[in-house]
């Protein structure tokens, strides 16, 4: 067994979902709304199951999804990218594999801005690569340029960067993008760039990625998410998107991978990424009254609620709250005691200094879900 596995704990995602099961808890944990996804969507993939084709796809994508990619991109983000520089996989987490095997190699030392999806260390460690931590503090969670100056050696290949940030809820101002990018051309950096909180955004703002810095476009994997996008977690389509070279490498790691996801899925999330933007704008607007909700709820039970512009999150800071417990202490008897999986973000953090007094709550659930969480939390503690 190789010493990654033999050491790696089980994610704290899987974790608190299972205790919530076991304690029949309202499930505030891992990140997925109740609701089972738009319906024009779900239609789509019940039609493409009966109508279209059940054997193996093209390994990196339905051409119809790979071109509603780009659409959605132009649309959206107003970027100009080829379906060639595009390869469908299953869910992100495949992608930010596929980038780490293609990239990393052995002694290369990998950027990854702490907190951190569990997800990234584990992979760069067992492609031979060393995770260096770059710490980036609450209630902000701010990238700071002599941290990340600090932090370069001329080991460094490659920097991960996830923006919107899990589990913050936080964005990168442009300033500090445009910093980032600097530094990556600079140092001949590789830039993973994990985006798939890109329209879950709260802030009337639309994204904007790193790869549309100065010389990024070229240096860079930008990975996404139909089920972030949709909230249809459980379909695990998510693309990779990259140019020349870059593309090809991140699609042979995909080849040996999983080789392809399933087509009924791809041709839905194909479809639904050329709906009109007013479904997604419905969506958003649920999310971010159940984030109102949520954020009221808690402030209201005496939690001291950080800033948050994105993502299904909202974090609370235990210490400021008046709450001596850690984290970890909190989600562990949240969940048994109160019947509310929360996720400890410590889980989420390597590295010297990392916070042990943050707790996140997902809030993509119905009203009545989240009255219910908060009213059991006000009692408990
Ligand atoms: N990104 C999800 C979250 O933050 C978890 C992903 C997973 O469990 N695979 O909750």
């Amino acid at each position: 067994i190789h010493p990654v596995y033999a050491e790696m704990e089980r994610t704290v995602f899987d974790l608190m979902s299972g205790l919530a099961r076991e304690h029949g808890a309202i499930n505030l944990g891992q990140g997925f709304p109740d609701a089972p996804g738009p319906e024009p969507v779900l239609e789509a993939a019940a039609r493409a199951l009966r109508e279209k084709s059940n054997q193996y796809p093209p390994g990196a994508g339905l051409p119809e999804l790979r071109e509603a990619v780009c659409a959605y991109y132009a649309r959206r983000q107003n970027l100009a990218i080829a379906p060639e520089q595009v390869t469908v996989t299953s869910g992100a987490t495949e992608a930010i594999a596929c980038a780490v095997l293609a990239l990393v190699q052995p002694g290369d030392e990998v950027i990854l801005f702490q907190p951190a999806y569990d997800a990234y260390a584990p992979m760069v460690r067992r492609a031979g690569g060393v995770p260096v931590s770059v710490m980036l503090a609450p209630p902000h969670f701010a990238y700071g340029e002599e941290a990340l100056r600090r932090a370069i050696t001329p080991r460094t290949r490659v920097l991960m960067l996830n923006d919107p940030l899990n589990p913050a809820g936080t964005v990168a101002s442009e300033a500090q993008l445009a910093m980032i990018a600097r530094l990556c051309t600079a140092h001949d950096l590789t830039a993973i760039c994990d985006e798939v909180w890109e329209d879950v955004r709260f802030d009337g703002t639309p994204h904007r990625s790193l790869t549309t810095f100065e010389g990024m476009a070229a240096r860079a994997v930008k990975i996404g998410s139909a089920g972030k996008i949709f909230g249809i977690t459980g379909w695990k389509i998510g693309w990779m998107i990259a140019q020349g070279e870059l593309a090809t490498a991140v699609s042979r790691a995909h080849q040996f991978i999983t080789y392809a996801s399933a087509p009924p899925l791809q041709w839905a999330v194909a479809e639904g990424l050329t709906m009109p933007d007013a479904m997604l704008a419905d969506q958003r607007a649920t999310w971010a009254a159940s984030r109102a909700r949520l954020k009221a709820g808690l402030e209201a039970a005496g939690f001291a609620v950080l800033p948050n512009a994105a993502t299904w999150f909202l974090c609370a800071d235990l210490a400021a709250s008046g709450i001596a417990l850690t984290d970890r202490e909190f989600s562990e008897r949240a969940v048994t005691e109160a019947g509310v999986a929360t996720v400890p973000v410590s889980a989420l953090y390597e590295g010297e200094g990392r916070p042990e007094h943050i707790v996140r709550f997902c809030f993509t659930k119905p009203d009545a879900v989240l009255d219910e969480a908060v009213a059991r939390l006000g009692k408990w503690w």
